[in-house]
């Protein structure tokens, strides 16, 4: 205990949203000033608020531009959108012809659509409100001539809520994030643990003073504020341990093999761009998972078959020869896509999801799969298909993309067809994995394990039933099994390939194809290359 220090630490309790450490100095970000103009003849309130939306939309597309990843670059384009579609200034320039000053005109014009979003049914609405309310203070802040709020590099932020924009203004070297609105789920809590930047949401940040020495703990959702000298050095030495493994774990680079010199595959997964920038190719085996939902969600409108085409043409050029498994859109369940996915589904992770979506709106399948046979021509690249139950449904994608295939080609554009294969992740197509035409198989162990336990994924009170159990494994055995007799890939890209704890038994069920999150290849490899054969 350190006597020095008379003020007992605060400890605020959060939820984790970004693991890490982060140790600085707290800063609150000021809300926007709303009444600091005065009110001038209606031609000159006009056009100030047609210059406040013209800068807000140009700082956007700069952010977009700058931020150079597809996730990034998403996630602005609905706000873009929602500022260049005029009729959400409208009611605001109808008022300003009246006689109301600008920034009251767009708060009135705005609010009533923040509150319609903050309490619509769909969470994916409820989630853009924070995208709202950040352009109504754009707005209001080049209204006010207010700059952005500068915030230094190596602080600890905390913030009513935070949209994106704002996370990818800001410098977060050493920095960490404390909301107190937000959910781990979140856009920004997405992009917090895809470059590792500590964050917690649901604190209370009422009483926190600006300079205060505070230390987040992104893995315990946890906020200590003026922590005592023992504590710090409890973290610190934590932190040097988590880079130690970090840096520990990079050794494990390149081809794995068991103790008994067995090659094994480990890939990762990915949901977009923006994970490849810091990671080496030869460190990984190539692509197993590419979850192209990231790439649909939260915009205005869905990506168009060129954008698509570029993203999956980067990523082949990343791999080089490697392969690229790139899954077809598995919106619906907890990954719901606006005007895409129904809002009334009653039970949506069993309901019209992954491709039963996909072949009910053949006009977004179609366009994805233009894109997939266009970039197929670039490297290696391999499409599977989400939530597949009956043979048919797999038949049925073949025979369109062979389609798409030629339909191209008649219109004078390279395409190839690249193997198929299916996720297995229903019982159902596990069951009877005999019965399927796929190239290869993946096996995802998230879904499989909650359809096979009956027991929500996203429920934390049923995390017993929703361990790996020997259902679940005499599943994973049935699919490897048939697979290796076969002569087919099986490879596993759940949550499982990615628990070192787990990697042993999926060994021993003859799997020899990982694909992992990036952050998991060194702990995986490592037990790997720890393993002797099956257990006696
Ligand atoms: C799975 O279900 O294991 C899987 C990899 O897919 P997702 O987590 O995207 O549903
Ligand atoms: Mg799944």
């Amino acid at each position: 205990m350190d006597h020095r220090t008379h003020r007992a630490a605060q400890r605020i309790e959060g939820r984790p949203a970004a693991p890490g450490i982060a140790l600085g100095p707290l800063v609150r970000l000021s809300a926007v000033r709303h009444d600091v103009r005065q009110r001038r003849p209606a031609a000159e309130e006009h056009q100030a608020l047609v210059d406040a939306l013209t800068a807000s939309q140009e700082g956007l597309s700069l952010l977009a531009r700058e931020a150079g990843d597809a996730e990034a670059e998403a996630i602005l384009a609905f706000q873009i959108a929602l500022l260049e579609d005029d009729s959400l200034a409208a009611p605001a320039f109808a008022k300003i012809a009246e006689g109301e000053a600008a920034h009251r005109a767009w708060g009135a014009a705005i609010d009533p659509e923040i509150a319609s979003y903050e309490t619509a049914e769909d969470p994916y609405f409820r989630g853009r409100a924070s995208d709202l309310r950040d352009l109504r203070d754009r707005v209001l802040r080049h209204l006010a001539g207010e700059a952005d709020q500068v915030v230094p590099a190596g602080v600890i932020l905390a913030a009513d809520d935070m949209p994106p924009s704002t996370f990818l203004a800001t410098d977060w070297r050493e920095g960490g994030l404390v909301l107190r609105r937000g959910s781990p789920s979140s856009h920004v809590a997405i992009l917090a643990r895809s470059r590792g930047v500590p964050m917690i949401v649901g604190a209370d940040i009422d009483r926190l003073d600006d300079g205060t020495d505070a230390l987040l703990d992104g893995d315990a959702g946890l906020l200590i504020v003026d922590p005592d000298q023992d504590t710090r050095t409890d973290y610190c030495r934590r932190r040097t341990e988590q880079a130690e493994a970090r840096a520990a774990m990079a050794s494990f680079s390149g081809p794995v093999h068991t103790a008994a010199g067995e090659p094994v595959q480990v890939m990762i997964n990915v949901t977009g761009l923006a994970e490849l920038k810091t990671l080496d190719p030869g460190d990984v085996d190539g692509i197993g998972l590419m979850r192209t939902e990231f790439l649909f969600q939260g915009r205005a409108q869905l990506p168009t078959e060129e954008e698509q085409y570029r993203i999956y043409r980067s990523m082949l050029e990343w791999a080089g020869d490697k392969p690229v498994t790139i899954r077809t859109l598995d919106a619906g369940g907890d990954k719901p896509i606006a005007g895409l996915t129904r809002a009334d589904d009653a039970n949506p992770f069993l309901g019209i999801r992954g491709v039963r979506l996909s072949l009910r709106h053949l006009d977004v399948f179609v366009a994805q799969l233009r894109a997939l046979a266009r970039a197929a021509v670039a490297g290696n690249l391999k499409v599977m298909i989400p939530m597949v139950t009956v043979p048919e449904e797999l038949d049925r994608c073949r025979v369109l993309f062979a389609q798409t295939c030629d339909q191209l080609r008649r219109e004078g554009i390279e395409a190839k067809m690249p193997p198929l294969g299916m996720m297995v992740e229903v019982p159902a197509a596990a069951l009877t994995i005999e019965d399927f035409n796929a190239n290869f198989f993946s096996i995802g162990s998230n879904d499989l394990i909650q359809y096979v336990a009956a027991a929500s994924r996203d429920e934390p009170e049923l995390a017993e039933l929703t361990r790996p159990s020997r259902a679940v494994f005499g599943l994973i055995g049935h699919v490897v099994k048939y697979a290796n007799r076969a002569g087919r890939e099986a490879s596993l890209c759940g949550g499982m390939a990615g628990d070192p704890a787990q990697v042993a038994a999926l060994l021993d069920q003859g799997l020899r194809t990982f694909s992992v999150a990036p952050g998991a290849l060194g702990p995986v490899k490592a037990a790997i290359a720890r393993y002797t054969g099956p257990a006696a």
